[in-house]
C-alpha cells in the first residue's frame, strides 16, 4: 500500500509518500499566497507541483491532515461528499486550516479521481474526552444550540507522542499517565491518561490554551467583551488580534518565532524576557493542572519546534516541577538533537520518579498509519462473524483477605453462593454497603475469590447516587481511582482509592482471539442487533488469558441502554462503527 499524505496549512502544503512506515519520498511548499513579482503562489498551484513531484511513486491512497471534525469522527474516515459537508461546517471554527484542506482534497480528486481519500482528524483523538472536561460552564441550551464545547486539536501529534513515548518507557501506553506538550507556532498540551486523551488546552477552536506564535491562547472572556464594548474594535479586529498579533508575537512585539525572541532576550529586551516567562509558565501551569487531574504522572513529553529544539524553553518549564518527583538532567536536555532515525531523547535524572522525554512528532506517519488501517480493516470486512456471548455486570467488589476480616470479623472467609461465568470465580453470600458522601447502596455482592487489592465496580448512576467522582479504569487499575467507605457486619472500611467505573471489556481465550483476528489489550467495537434497541458498543478492551472464557462483560447502565439482559449476543464489528454489517445472531 502506497500512501501520499497531504498536511495543507494556510501558508504551506507539506506531502510525503509512505510504503508501510518507510518513506518514500517529501518536500514541503512554503509561501504560499505571497507576492513573487506579481505572481501570487495558490494552494491549487501548490497541489499541482506536489502532485508531480509524487506522481513517479503512483500512490494508491491519499490521506489528508483535517484539522476540525468536530464530534462526529473518531478515527480515520473515508472521504465522501458528507463528510466534505462536515468539514465544511467547520471552517467558521478553524478558519486558518479546514479551507486549505478542502482545497487540496478537491485538487487530488480532480487530478487522481480513482484513488481512495481519507481524512484524518486532529479532533479526533480528543472525541471521547470525559463529559466534564469538554464542557462549558455557560447555559447548556445555548451551549447545545450553538454547538459550543471544547473539541481539542493537534491530537494526531498527541497520540503519535505519547505511543512513541510509551515504546521508549517499555510500558503498554495503556498504563501510563502523560502530559505530552506540542510547542510551536500552534501549542497544546494534552492529558494522554491510560492511553486517551483525558483533557487538552484547546478547546472549541485551536484559540484557546497556552501562549502561541500569534494566538492568545486563555484570556479572560470579560477582557473580550471589554474590547468589543469600547467600540474600537470590531469583531473582525478582534479576530485578528487574537489570532494574529497576540501570543508570543504580540507579547514580544518582536516576532512570533521563539529563535528571535531569544536572542532578543539575551541583549536584554525587556518585552522579549517577558514572552519567554509568560510562555514558560502557562505550560507549567497545565503539567499542574493536569497532574492534578489525572491523579498523577509518569511523564511529560515535549515534541513541535519549540519543544523539540528550545533547551532553554524545556528547561525553564521543567523548573519548580521537583515536588511532583521530576528532576532534569540540564546535560542531557542540552544534548539533545532529534532526526528521522534518534526521534526520541529522555532528559530527566536516573532517579527522577516522573520521566521527561523529548519526542520528535511525525504527524505524517501517524496519518499514514491511520489511513492503511481504515484500508485494511475494509477489506477484512468479510472476515466471520461469531457472537458473543454479553454478561451484565451489577455492582460489586473484590476484596483483600485483610479488608474481608475487618468487615465479616476475625478469620472471616468468602463463603460461596453460586459460579459465575469466568472459570474459578464465584458470587459470595457476603454483601457490604457502600457509604459515599452523598448516599449509601447497600447490599452490594462481593464476589471472590479474595484478591491482593481491594476494589469496587459502580456504574455512572451509582457514581452520582454516591456523590463520588470514579474514572473509567481497567480492573486492577485503581491508581488515583476514587475513595469509598465500605461497611460489613463487622466493621468499617475506608478505602483511599479503589473505586471504578469498570471498562467494558471482552474476556477472550487465546484461541477465541485468533479466531477474531483480535490481540490482548486491542480496542474494538461489538454490535447488538435485533434486540428492542440496537447498539454498537465501541471502545471494548480484548483481554485475553488462558483461563479466560469468551463474554464481554458491561455495567448495568450501558446494559439499559441496549436493554439487554445477559446471555444475549453481540458481534464483533470489524468495520468502522459507522459501517457495521453484523447481525446478532
Ligand atoms: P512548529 O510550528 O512546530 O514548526 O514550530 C515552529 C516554531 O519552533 C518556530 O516559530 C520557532 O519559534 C520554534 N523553533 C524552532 N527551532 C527552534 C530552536 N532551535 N530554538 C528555539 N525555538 C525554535
Amino acid at each position: 500500500m502506497r500512501i501520499l499524505v497531504i498536511n495543507c496549512g494556510s501558508s504551506s502544503v507539506k506531502y510525503r509518500v509512505f510504503e508501510h512506515d518507510k518513506s518514500l519520498c517529501d518536500g514541503k511548499i512554503e509561501r504560499i499566497g505571497e507576492d513573487f513579482e506579481g505572481r501570487i503562489l495558490t494552494h491549487a498551484k501548490a497541489l499541482q507541483q506536489v502532485l508531480e513531484a509524487v506522481n513517479s511513486y503512483k500512490p494508491d491512497t491519499v490521506a489528508f491532515r483535517v484539522v476540525h471534525g468536530g464530534e462526529k469522527f473518531t478515527s480515520a474516515t473515508f472521504i465522501d461528499a458528507e463528510v466534505i459537508a462536515a468539514v465544511k461546517a467547520r471552517i467558521p471554527d478553524a478558519p486558518m486550516h479546514n479551507p486549505y484542506a478542502l482545497a487540496a482534497i478537491k485538487s487530488c480528486r480532480e487530478a487522481m479521481p480513482d484513488l481512495p481519500q481519507v481524512a484524518v482528524f486532529d479532533t479526533a483523538f480528543h472525541v471521547r474526552m470525559p463529559r466534564r472536561a469538554v464542557t462549558y460552564a455557560i447555559d447548556q441550551d445555548i451551549a447545545a444550540r450553538y454547538g459550543i464545547r471544547r473539541f481539542g486539536f493537534h491530537g494526531i501529534s498527541h497520540s503519535y507522542v505519547a505511543a512513541r513515548a510509551a515504546r521508549h518507557l517499555q510500558a503498554p501506553l495503556s498504563d501510563l499517565r502523560l502530559v505530552t506538550l506540542h510547542l510551536g507556532n500552534g501549542s497544546s498540551a494534552c492529558a494522554v491518561e491510560y492511553g486517551r486523551s483525558a483533557e487538552t488546552s484547546m478547546g472549541n477552536t485551536p484559540l484557546e490554551g497556552l501562549v502561541m506564535g500569534s494566538r492568545s491562547g486563555d484570556v479572560d472572556a470579560g477582557v473580550l467583551l471589554s474590547l468589543l464594548r469600547s467600540g474600537d474594535f470590531t469583531v473582525d479586529q478582534l479576530d485578528d488580534l487574537l489570532n494574529n498579533h497576540s501570543g508570543l508575537a504580540g507579547l514580544s512585539g518582536i516576532s512570533n518565532d521563539l529563535r528571535e525572541i531569544e536572542n532578543h532576550a539575551e541583549q536584554g529586551h525587556d518585552r522579549a524576557r517577558l514572552s519567554i516567562n509568560v510562555f514558560a509558565h502557562r505550560a507549567r501551569k497545565y503539567i499542574g493542572a493536569y497532574a492534578a487531574s489525572m491523579g498523577g504522572l509518569d511523564a511529560i513529553v515535549f515534541t513541535g519546534g519549540i519543544g523539540e529544539n528550545s533547551t532553554s524553553m524545556r528547561r525553564r518549564i521543567l523548573q519548580r516541577l521537583e515536588f511532583l518527583g521530576l528532576h532534569i538532567d540540564l546535560d542531557r536536555n542540552a544534548d539533545v538533537r532529534l532526526d528521522e532515525d534518534n526521534d526520541c531523547a529522555e532528559i530527566s535524572t536516573g532517579h527522577s520518579r516522573v520521566r521527561a522525554l523529548v519526542v520528535k512528532t511525525n504527524e505524517e506517519l501517524m496519518i499514514a498509519n491511520e489511513a492503511a488501517q481504515l484500508v485494511a480493516a475494509t477489506n477484512e470486512a468479510s472476515r466471520p462473524a461469531r457472537a458473543i456471548p454479553i454478561a451484565v455486570s451489577a455492582r460489586h467488589c473484590h476484596l483483600t483477605a485483610e479488608t474481608f476480616e475487618k468487615l465479616f470479623g476475625p478469620g472471616a472467609t468468602p463463603t460461596v453462593d453460586r459460579e459465575i461465568s469466568q472459570p474459578g470465580q464465584y458470587a459470595c453470600k457476603e454483601r457490604v454497603n457502600l457509604i459515599g458522601p452523598r448516599n449509601r447502596i447497600d447490599r452490594v455482592r462481593v464476589l471472590g475469590p479474595l484478591r491482593s487489592v481491594d476494589q469496587v465496580e459502580i456504574s455512572r448512576t451509582d457514581e452520582f447516587k454516591l456523590g463520588v467522582d470514579a474514572p473509567i479504569r481497567d480492573s486492577g487499575q485503581i491508581q488515583g481511582s476514587a475513595p469509598i467507605t465500605l461497611e460489613g457486619p463487622h466493621g468499617t472500611v475506608n478505602l483511599q482509592e479503589g473505586l471504578i467505573c469498570a471498562r467494558r471489556h471482552i474476556h477472550m481465550h487465546p484461541d477465541d482471539a485468533e479466531q477474531f483476528q483480535v490481540e490482548d489489550r486491542q480496542e474494538i467495537a461489538v454490535a447488538v442487533r435485533g434486540g428492542p434497541r440496537d447498539l454498537i458498543f465501541g471502545d471494548v478492551l480484548v483481554r485475553v488469558k488462558d483461563s479466560y472464557k469468551l463474554e464481554m462483560h458491561i455495567d448495568t447502565d450501558e446494559g439499559n441502554a441496549a436493554e439487554l439482559s445477559s446471555g444475549e449476543l453481540g458481534d464483533l464489528a470489524y468495520e468502522d462503527i459507522d459501517n457495521v454489517s453484523a447481525e446478532i445472531q
